[in-house]
């Protein structure tokens, strides 16, 4: 790492923690991520770098870049420009304070550092010669429900994309999904001295906690995938009944599944429901909400360009990873987007204390150009990926 870059990336990131981007669903005081949208449109533009702003709902914008020409293939580089809330922040949540190779702020690990680092190959980019288009997505509310993500998706197509969620510099194959349901059953209210009127939600419920937290144990802890681990479930929360002296009529479960890599979300629907079922016959259930899980082939060529484009910038192999959380990536996957995820190190997402490892987002930048021509390079012929 030569001081100088480390420098850049470190201005630039710290410009970027200084513009704060808060999701609005997260915190409703929150102006979302149009500002920073601006901020990094501007910086791009002065780079030579092709800008537009597209809404993915009203006052949330999509930032897309580009280089390149569109005689060739597509590279997406992706990256979120929401983060969450600042609520019990241990330090100035939007200040942008460098020490000891770590910049501080909410935003910065997760994941304004990898925004940064994909600028900053666009802007090197602009200079080179390029055979394709090395588009840069950077997208709102990846952190409530990834209406950035979908809206780019269903815009563009591309041949892949490189996403760049914190990942300590390995390289990510393959992440979980999840399918969130709630469980309803019926009771018959009644005065609670009334035993011979009244019957229990809550006691209808038991039975379901019970074959789903046997499920989970007996089952699903041997469906495994090798990178990312087990699929597993748990009752998350519970709600039932008016007081203590009246029966319940109601009682509501929320569950959530995490699911693997090779898991349909329809299949693993209709195993709880029948589950449910089966403990539970009158039991009511609901989809609240699914997410696919994601993979990429290891050798694949976008995870070829991106492992060799790493080994030349980081001079070791990094390692194929798996990782339980949930990511865009799968968005652009499902769409037929072959799709990996790279990222700089750090700690604290989500947390009361949040860094950026400077050092490392440098070293992505360097890995996200490089890998991105070595794509164009080696797939220059749109579909032949
Ligand atoms: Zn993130």
């Amino acid at each position: 790492m030569s001081k100088e870059s480390a420098t850049e990336i470190a201005t630039l990131l710290s410009q970027l923690v200084r513009v704060p981007s808060v999701n609005p669903h997260l915190d409703p005081d929150s102006e979302g991520e149009a500002k920073l949208a601006d901020f990094c449109c501007g910086w791009l533009e002065r780079r030579g770098v092709r800008c537009t702003l597209e809404e993915s709902s009203p006052g949330r914008p999509n930032l897309i870049a580009e280089v390149g020409t569109a005689a060739g293939a597509t590279v997406v580089l992706c990256g979120h420009l929401d983060t969450v809330a600042v609520d019990g922040m241990r330090r100035p949540p939007f200040e942008g304070a460098v020490e000891d190779g770590r910049l501080y702020g909410r935003g910065a690990y997760d994941m304004k550092g990898g925004v940064a680092a994909i600028m900053l190959a666009l802007a090197r980019l602009a200079d080179a010669e390029v055979r394709g288009r090395v588009v840069a997505a950077l997208v709102a509310d990846e952190e409530y429900a990834s209406e950035g993500a979908f809206a780019f998706v269903r815009r563009h197509s591309a041949d892949a994309c490189i996403l760049t969620e914190p990942s300590a510099l390995e390289l990510v194959l393959a992440h979980k999904g999840f399918v969130w349901l709630e469980v309803e059953t019926h009771g018959i209210a009644a005065h609670g001295s009334r035993w011979d009127l009244g019957s229990s939600a809550i006691a209808a419920m038991a039975p379901i906690v019970v074959a789903l937290s046997t499920f989970d144990s007996a089952v699903l802890r041997s469906r495994t995938h090798p990178l990312c681990g087990p699929a597993s479930l748990h009752c998350a929360q519970i709600e039932g009944g008016d007081g203590i002296s009246t029966y319940a009529a109601h009682c509501t479960l929320r569950v959530e599944r995490r699911t693997i890599p090779g898991e349909r979300t329809a299949d693993v629907v209709a195993e709880l429901v029948r589950l449910v079922h089966d403990a539970s016959p009158d039991a009511e259930v609901r989809t609240l909400l699914t997410r696919e899980p994601m993979t990429c082939a290891a050798d694949a060529p976008l995870a070829m360009c991106v492992r060799r484009a790493a080994e030349a910038v980081l001079g070791r192999t990094p390692r194929d990873v798996g990782v339980a959380y949930w990511m865009d990536a799968a968005i652009f996957s499902a769409a037929g987007i072959p799709t990996v995820n790279i990222g700089g190190s750090g700690e604290g997402a989500h947390a009361a204390l949040e860094w950026a490892d400077v050092a490392s987002h440098d070293a992505l930048a360097r890995i996200l150009a490089e890998a991105a021509l070595a794509f164009l390079e080696t797939c220059g012929v749109p579909g032949a990926v």
